[in-house]
């Protein structure tokens, strides 16, 4: 995978959480020229919040039990005003894609960031797109035909001392034989091979390795 994959894809992920961010804030903005008693709670539970912060690094404890008993009669408030004017909780949080990463693409796992999952899948879905796998419904081997190749012996043509049909047919055996043995630890690599200026599907050489 290039550079460019991830930065074009964190680039995408940073767009979605503005948009998610902006969309809910837009949403609330609504909410509360409606409800100003709703704007109200909210300002308060902020304040409160910031003052718990500063309590909690001063270790003011006694102060600080009293600031929750404050935030939870006002959370309790605003949800049931909430209730009352039937909006969901949810719809004032943004909403991301991906719950577990919150679409930065990364989660938290023992203290180290680490990829998520969701990023992975957008990676191996680019990767394997540019790969050509994704054919792999129309061109496979039980679609694949041996009439374009050229039933002629001509070294000089194609690079080859049997013909190229009889080259691919080599091939295709040996890849298939391949496939069937992908599992076992001892099999080797395959190394495709052909000459310069050759059509490397006409003069292709195929080489364990
Ligand atoms: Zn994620």
């Amino acid at each position: 995978m290039d550079n460019t994959t991830l930065k074009s894809l964190l680039h995408e992920y940073e767009q979605k959480r503005i948009n998610a961010n902006l969309k809910v804030e837009n949403y609330k903005k609504e909410i509360y020229s409606k409800y100003p008693h709703l704007q109200e709670i909210e300002d308060k539970i902020n304040i409160l919040s910031i003052n718990k912060i500063n309590l909690i690094l001063s270790s003011n404890f006694s102060e600080i039990k009293k600031i929750d008993t404050e935030l939870n009669k006002l959370k309790l408030e605003k949800k049931g005003l909430l209730k009352k004017v039937n909006i969901s909780e949810k719809d004032l949080q943004p909403f991301f894609e991906c719950n577990i990463c919150k679409d930065t693409g990364y989660t938290n796992e023992n203290n180290k960031s680490v990829m998520c999952n969701c990023l992975k899948q957008k990676i191996f879905d680019i990767e394997y797109n540019k790969s050509n796998i994704g054919n792999v419904e129309n061109e496979n081997f039980s679609s694949f035909s041996l009439k374009y190749y050229s039933n002629e012996v001509n070294p000089e043509k194609f690079g080859l001392n049997i013909s190229p049909r009889e080259n691919i047919k080599k091939i295709k055996e040996i890849s298939e034989n391949f496939i069937n043995n992908f599992d076992n630890p001892n099999e080797k690599n395959l190394l495709f091979t052909g000459n310069t200026g050759l059509r490397k599907n006409i003069s292709l050489q195929l080489h364990s390795i």
